[in-house]
């Protein structure tokens, strides 16, 4: 007879009642790497757009972990559906197929392909997402690869070498070569670098991590044409801004482009770890047997996650009320008319506020503490990714702490 295990007793101590944050932090800083710096906090627990700390503390989570809460925390669809999954049958390896593998994949590849036959590779992240993009361009026979400066695809080695941040690229160098940067939405820098020698154009619709950036309306149709044009595969990363985020299932797809390869993960799982590589047409047909692979990649209850997301955004209408929110956001910082606010930007509930002033890092650490959950991914720019639930009114107590939060910043810098 085996003893009953406690999993809390695993926890060293470190949850329940009457243990703080401080504990955590100080074993955090002992025992993880230093990748991330300092966490702000530790969190306890989510539901809805909420999420609580340590100590109790509430806060509106307009972040959504990276644009990945698309539902917020314990949706209780996505709960039922894994916790169901999960009990039934939790993995099998890709030696084997699962309904729920399949069906998810017919859905993506209705998503990203559209009319075109099309196929996918699960992973279980968005640079994994990319690697296996990465991959499949190197079997057109061409090496030479087009990304954009700001681009950010991920910290695997083939994701970086299409990354453009030095400070990230440069201390793991040699990475994967023949990749070019060219200027982002600038149509004509593309043109006069795609040639018969390249094998794929890579482009994120927005650039989330760079700051929310648009880039110019007909850009990716250029893009589209360009590679076309070429024989060049146009490799689209919608890791940040598809299954919903922008108020569309696919920002270029809403454009009215046909991508060759399409890359999801964040919003795809509601933070069940899933991402997708899907590619149509011939694109679909360069990975073969034993060409590439994954332990964890399609695994059911991953699968599971992502078809209750897609049905709930459809069965709530979550795209109209993503666009619907975005907008609202917009016009109501737009009626602050603080000086420290240059404009919003982006689509949908991916939003970047653009400041005046280079303090958003202070302006985020003061959001925290005044109970808000977002991030400043340029020290002009503060990002909103709220959950796609998120209601006006909660945006409405955001943006009526947005004055206080920026001046309290300022003072603070002054
Ligand atoms: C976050 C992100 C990635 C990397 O995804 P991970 O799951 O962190 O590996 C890739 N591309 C874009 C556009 C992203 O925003």
């Amino acid at each position: 007879m085996s003893s009953p295990v406690a999993v809390s007793d695993q926890l060293s101590g470190l949850a329940g009642s009457g243990v703080g944050s401080a504990a955590v932090l100080e074993r955090y800083d002992q025992v993880l790497m230093k990748t991330f710096g300092t966490p702000k906090r530790v969190f306890v627990r989510g539901e809805g757009c909420y999420v609580w700390d340590a100590e109790g503390r509430r806060y509106l989570d307009l972040l959504s972990g990276l644009a990945v809460n698309a539902l917020g925390h314990a949706h209780p669809t996505v709960l039922s559906a894994i916790t169901g999954q999960i009990a039934t049958l939790g993995h099998v390896s890709n030696f084997f197929a699962t309904p729920a593998q399949v069906a998810l994949a017919d859905r993506l590849v209705a998503m990203a392909a559209g009319h075109r036959p099309g196929r996918v590779f699960f992973t279980n992240s968005g640079t994994e997402a990319n690697e296996a993009a990465f991959k499949i361009t190197r079997l057109t026979g061409r090496t030479k690869i087009i990304a954009c400066e700001g681009a950010f695809h991920g910290r695997s080695m083939g994701a970086l070498a299409i990354t453009h941040s030095a400070k990230y690229r440069e201390p793991f160098e040699p990475l994967p070569g023949e990749v070019t940067f060219v200027p982002y939405g600038d149509a004509d820098a593309l043109a006069a670098a795609v040639d018969g020698e390249t094998a794929a154009v890579v482009v994120e619709p927005i650039q989330g991590e760079n700051g929310v950036v648009v880039p110019p309306a007909g850009y990716l149709t250029r893009a589209r044409e360009l590679t076309a044009a070429h024989g060049a595969l146009l490799w689209i990363d919608e890791v940040q801004t598809g299954v919903g985020r922008t108020g569309d299932w696919l920002v270029h797809r809403a454009e009215g482009v046909d991508a060759d390869i399409v890359t999801l993960a964040k919003g795809l799982g509601n933070g069940f770890p899933i991402g997708a590589c899907v590619a149509a047409g011939a694109a679909a047909e360069l990975l073969g047997p034993g060409s590439h692979g994954s332990t964890f990649g399609g695994n059911p209850v991953a699968a599971i996650a992502g078809l209750a997301v897609l049905a709930v955004i459809e069965r709530d209408g979550l795209l109209a009320h993503a666009t619907a929110m975005g907008e609202h956001l917009v016009d109501a910082v737009g009626r602050l008319g603080h000086p420290l606010v240059a404009g919003v930007r982006g689509r949908g509930l991916l939003r970047g506020i653009v400041l005046t002033e280079p303090i958003a890092g202070a302006v985020s650490d003061a959001a925290l503490d005044a109970g808000f959950v977002i991030n400043a991914p340029r020290p002009d720019v503060l990002r909103l990714a709220p959950p796609l639930i998120v209601t006006a009114t909660q945006l409405d107590g955001f943006v009526a702490a947005l004055p206080g939060l920026l001046d309290t910043a300022r003072e603070g810098e002054h």
